[in-house]
């Protein structure tokens, strides 16, 4: 339900108001329908609100103020790395030597842009410890169907065609088996322990002749280092299948291990989380994949290269899966990620690395006594809390994630990953001052009080903000696509 106070866009209309002003024409007019093949000019005016700039300024603003983004408040979404994303890129970014560069330019034009690509591989694959990067990927689910359809085109061109399983732990992130399905592998799940690890007796009960790869997201979705993770590579690689890594969340380990030493042949980062390129609201993102040099072959294409001191863009790769993405791939995100790197140099990634993992290990003792958590080891960027407790209690771990919202925090991940009870997925990041972690520790302390004592303020959450409990599912399955001047319409 919308306030009254903040009319719909629609409701501020008032005919003939025109938000622009233009000098009066000084060319012949032209008729859309002179420019336009027939059939393609509207027939009716479009319906459209008519306001002035400034009404339309005030709306928009208004409606900034009620969303919630890192930059407003804290976000501890769980595997999501909603961390700080410094505003040196977005200049970087807008360099009109960057900006204004088209992707059909001629190489020999355009050497900068393909530098700064050229060197941002070369980070990425010294970061990872891969010998070959490819930019192209899209984002994390696309790099890990495109280091899928590697590992596929390895294997066939290897004859061996009947290795169709792709071997996925249950505490992988969800677009694991869902990119291996995409992929045209089936998948098999493997058990987790009663530590939250990969359990390596079930591994070695599932790889097999029919094993292409096995996907492992390290540290996995609980927050967990893979400690067997040796062992696991030579029981995956004694059967002829790869591994492959769900780098996503590098911010764990960044600096201080790499997916290649660990004998991983594949690896995907996000570059929207780790590396700092906004994210949320559906992208641009980025995915680049790492790989051995046995894999680099198939690679897609074309591949940047550097010759002599050119760079070009190399067509000829015949073992190529082919391209993935059109042009340069999500260049301005690249361009985020180079900035971010160059400017905290080697220590600062370590740095990175070592206050997400405190932050998160900070949190999580500080809130062991509120709540249960069900794998007490040490984590590392991120730690899972369950709700079950409070569930006895009649109050879900819903009731207060929107409770949450109160104390104008976003809430964290809920009900993943699958296996922990009423879970929720904390990733505090790096870039947050101790202050903000006591805040939501604080937060969270309250809402288990109030659980105990007043559980209907969490059940009725929340109080505080614009509009109050949206209906779970109805948003997503039947979304207002249109505004409609009567009843069924806005909102819930
Ligand atoms: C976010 C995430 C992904 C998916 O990345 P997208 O860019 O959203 O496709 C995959 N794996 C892990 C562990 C993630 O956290």
């Amino acid at each position: 339900m919308h306030k009254e106070n903040q009319p719909l866009i629609f409701e501020l209309s008032k005919e003939g108001r025109i938000g622009y002003s233009l000098p009066a024409l000084d060319v012949p007019e032209v008729a859309l329908s002179d420019l336009m093949p027939n059939g393609f000019v509207r027939q009716e005016d479009a319906e459209l609100p008519e306001v002035s700039e400034l009404d339309i300024m005030r709306h928009y603003t208004a409606l900034s103020n009620r969303n919630h983004g890192v930059d407003t408040g804290f976000y501890p979404l769980g595997s999501c790395t909603m961390k700080y994303n410094p505003k040196i890129n977005e200049a970087v970014a807008r360099f009109s030597g960057f900006a204004n560069v088209h992707p059909l330019q001629d190489e020999s034009t355009v050497q900068g842009a393909m530098e700064v690509m050229y060197d941002l591989q070369e980070h990425l694959s010294e970061i990872t410890g891969m010998d070959e990067v490819t930019l192209q990927p899209a984002a994390g689910a696309h790099g890990e169907w495109t280091a899928l359809m590697m590992i596929r085109a390895f294997h066939e061109a290897n004859g061996e065609t009947e290795r169709t399983e792709v071997l996925v732990p249950d505490s992988a992130h969800g677009t694991n088996p869902a990119s291996a399905a995409v992929a045209g592998f089936d998948t098999v799940t493997v058990k987790s322990n009663e530590n939250g690890l990969v359990d390596i007796e079930d591994l070695k009960a599932k790889v097999g002749p029919k094993t292409a790869a096995l996907m492992l997201t390290n540290p996995n979705t609980l927050g967990l280092f893979e400690e067997e993770i040796l062992e696991m590579a030579k029981i995956v690689h004694g059967v002829g299948g790869k591994l492959y890594y769900d780098g996503a969340n590098l911010n764990a380990v960044m600096a201080k291990a790499r997916p290649g030493d660990m004998g991983f042949d594949a690896v995907h980062l996000n570059l929207h989380k780790t590396f700092t390129g906004p994210h949320g609201g559906g992208g641009p993102g980025s995915g680049p994949v790492g790989v051995t040099k046995e894999l680099a072959p198939y690679l897609p294409k074309p591949v940047l290269v550097k010759k002599e001191d050119q760079y070009t863009f190399e067509y000829d790769r015949p073992k190529s899966i082919g391209r993935v993405k059109p042009f340069y791939g999500n260049f301005g995100i690249y361009l985020r990620a180079y900035t971010y790197i160059r400017s905290m140099g080697p220590d600062g990634l370590k740095a990175v690395t070592e206050y997400a993992v405190l932050n998160a290990n900070y949190m999580m003792r500080k809130l062991e006594p509120y709540f249960d958590l069900p794998y007490p080891q040490h984590c590392k960027h991120e730690f899972v809390l369950s709700g079950r407790r409070q569930k006895k209690l009649g109050v879900r771990t819903l009731d207060m994630a929107k409770r949450l919202l109160d104390f104008g925090f976003h809430p964290p991940t809920i009900y993943f990953p699958l296996n922990v009870e009423e879970g929720m997925m904390i990733e505090p990041t790096e870039t947050e001052s101790k202050e903000t972690l006591d805040s939501f520790i604080d937060a969270m302390i309250q809402i288990a009080k109030e659980v105990e004592e007043s559980p209907e303020i969490v059940q009725e959450a929340p109080h505080t903000t614009v509009i109050s409990r949206l209906d779970e599912t109805k948003a997503a399955r039947k979304p207002v696509l249109r505004y409609q001047k009567e009843e069924e319409t806005v909102g819930v």
